[in-house]
């Protein structure tokens, strides 16, 4: 184990690795394939297997329930994906073709992901706290050929739309699939008529993952990978439409990678344990690849939030590197110091947490109660991997996300009044000066940026100016290069680290029969930093009542499922809007906040 005291950080100097760095020095801290290319299963599983690290754990798989933890080492995990890249050879799914996941932190969830990367095929995870809608529309969207999951997921939320998802071709049906194969025997034929009977029959138009992977092959060639082959399919949220399917290839493995050894420091003996669900884009980059990279073995913890359950995780799996977030930080603060102080922790190394701002008080929390500074680091799901960060070497400014990662150029440049970033004479954008709030600009080019959203090249282009990408947050840089996060530029709501559009929210509501029109923003919480709320008018018959209230929101959840789902409905006669009819979430907002109201010159009268 890397003992804290002794451990000196992968980068001890900051400005020196910024003014010496170059992305094809980063780009040779990795293999690439025997043949050529570059494919990210190859560089978090397989190239491990050769030497030494062969038998070391990858992944510490811990059940929901409890008991003895599931232990994958990268040959395991090598094996397990050789098949898994079988199995959809043998379905006759192609390359590039996209294969959806939806289930919770299970380890053939892991072994799905990373063989689907393997056979070339795109990997895209779902929340499984998603709802029937938000699954549909982003299977559609994605046109997903294949979807592993449970049965239970299946049974509750894929049936009752899966004769909207013609393209859907195969349902394969997770459950017990590595009871089915025990990993070290060569022929699993038993077990698998074994578990199987024990699982009973399967839902009609699924196959049993475990069988097909039973029966597949345990070795696999990777192909030919070109570094600009799409990799992972990321659904994100914008303030109007349905969800974004950001793009990003198998070169994003040099900037996952990268970003392990510089930001989260790991290092080969390292026990990491990054909180995310593979459902959100950090689940996937520091969740599932960029631990693997370097070899060390992470933990995967099926169980939700649970202070205690936590505490003993770090205690017990002598976790030395933690990655989380700051709703789970808060709910830590909330129960207690005293908790805290009955585990040992003192093999922890590094805290950096990611996906919200991280109040002030939770860096000085994190040094007083488990002894280190929490490190606050930034990055979306369209950067594909931490850009901005607060770095073990460097000297922490609580409430700031730190400095740009050495190989990105970021800046905050001018809005015009109606937030359009403004681009000078050359078509960059323009800096405004040091400490002065603007939007964060990141200069375009870095490997693990999206490539393009999923058939939406129109909004790829206007997330581009001059050369760099316009991240849609605002912040302000101060004397010493520290960014400050100030808020984000447009109507998205954060809740517990989630991105929420209100737009899907509103569509949602506006189903019922009794809405009218809604409106959704997001409002203050001292745990989940924002909560959904939604306003809505009824339509002429309908009477206002609690119950009706209460009916309406059940049904969003149905819908949505809690992730998403509105946590409170508030009926109202009238609903702000401009003259264009669009409703005003900005002024719902500042109204409900007891906000200054702003430029109200488009607002409609009477509202
Ligand atoms: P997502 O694409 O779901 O990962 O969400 C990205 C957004 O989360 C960013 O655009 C920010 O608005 C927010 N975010 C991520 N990290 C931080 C952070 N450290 N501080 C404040 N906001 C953050």
């Amino acid at each position: 184990m890397t003992t804290p005291a002794l451990t000196a950080p992968n980068m001890e100097d900051y400005a020196a690795t910024r003014a010496e760095f170059s992305w094809p020095w980063a780009r040779h801290l990795l293999d690439g394939l025997p043949g050529g290319g570059l494919n990210i299963a190859h560089e978090a599983v397989d190239r491990h297997t050769a030497g030494p690290r062969r038998s070391h754990v990858a992944l510490r798989c811990l059940s929901r329930q409890g008991g003895p933890a599931r232990d994958l080492s990268y040959e395991d995990l090598r094996q397990l994906t050789n098949r898994f890249a079988n199995v959809l050879d043998g379905l006759g799914v192609g390359p590039g073709e996209v294969v959806f996941t939806l289930s919770g932190r299970v380890p053939e969830l892991y072994v799905a992901v990373l063989g689907t990367l393997k056979h070339r095929s795109v990997a895209s995870p779902l929340f499984s706290a998603f709802g029937p809608e938000p699954i549909r529309q982003r299977i559609a969207r994605g046109d997903g050929r294949v979807l592993m999951t449970t049965r239970a997921l299946y049974e509750r939320k894929v049936a009752p739309i899966r004769h909207e998802l013609p393209g859907l071709a195969h349902v394969l049906i997770v459950d017990g699939a590595l009871d089915m194969l025990r990993v070290d025997a060569g022929d699993a034929a038993d077990d698998v008529a074994a578990v199987r009977a024990r699982l009973g029959d399967l839902p009609e138009g699924t196959r049993s993952l475990g069988e097909l992977m039973a029966a597949a092959d345990r070795h696999y060639r990777i192909g030919p990978t070109d570094p600009e082959a799409m990799a992972l399919l990321h659904f994100t949220s914008g303030t109007t439409g349905t969800p974004k399917g950001a793009i990003h290839v198998h070169e994003a493995v040099v900037a996952h990678h990268l970003t392990g050894r510089l930001v989260l420091d790991l290092h080969a003996d390292d026990v990491f344990w990054c909180t995310a669900d593979p459902g959100w884009v950090t689940g996937t980059s520091y969740g599932i690849i960029s631990p693997l990279t370097l070899g060390v073995t992470s933990i995967v913890d099926e169980g939700e939030f649970d202070a205690e359950r936590w505490y003993r995780t770090l205690q017990e799996q002598r976790v030395t590197v933690w990655y989380t977030a700051p709703t789970a930080i808060r709910m830590l603060m909330k129960a207690g110091p005293e908790l805290a102080a009955g585990y040992d922790l003192s093999h922890v190394r590094v805290i950096a947490s990611v996906g919200e701002p991280l109040n002030p008080e939770a860096v000085v929390w994190g040094r007083e109660v488990l002894g280190l500074p929490i490190l606050d680091n930034w990055w979306q799901t369209e950067t594909g991997g931490i850009m901005i960060a607060n770095y073990p070497s460097m000297p922490v400014r609580p409430g700031s996300m730190g400095r740009p990662l050495p190989g990105i150029e970021a800046t905050v440049v001018e809005r015009d009044e109606h937030g359009t970033v403004v681009l000078g004479a050359d078509g960059a954008p323009v800096p405004v000066p040091t400490g002065t709030e603007g939007e964060m600009v990141l200069r375009a080019g870095w490997p693990s940026m999206f490539r393009g959203y999923l058939n939406d090249d129109e909004r790829y282009a206007k997330c581009f100016g001059g050369g760099w990408y316009l991240t849609g947050d605002l912040a302000r840089v101060d004397d010493d290069g520290y960014f400050w996060f100030i808020g984000r530029g447009d109507d998205v709501i954060k809740s517990a680290g989630h991105l929420i559009g209100p737009f899907e929210v509103e569509s949602v509501l506006m189903e019922h029969p009794a809405v009218a029109e809604a409106g959704v923003i997001g409002v203050p919480d001292p745990i989940a930093g924002e909560v959904v709320k939604a306003f809505v008018t009824l339509r002429h018959g309908f009477t206002a009542s609690d119950e009706l209230r209460q009916e309406i929101l059940g049904v969003a959840r149905r819908r949505l499922g809690p992730a998403v789902a509105p946590r409170s409905i508030e009926l109202r006669d009238t609903l702000p809007r401009t003259r264009s009819g669009k409703i005003m979430r900005r002024l719902l907002k500042a109204r409900e906040l007891g906000l200054p109201e702003g430029d109200l010159s488009t607002l409609e009268d009477g509202s």
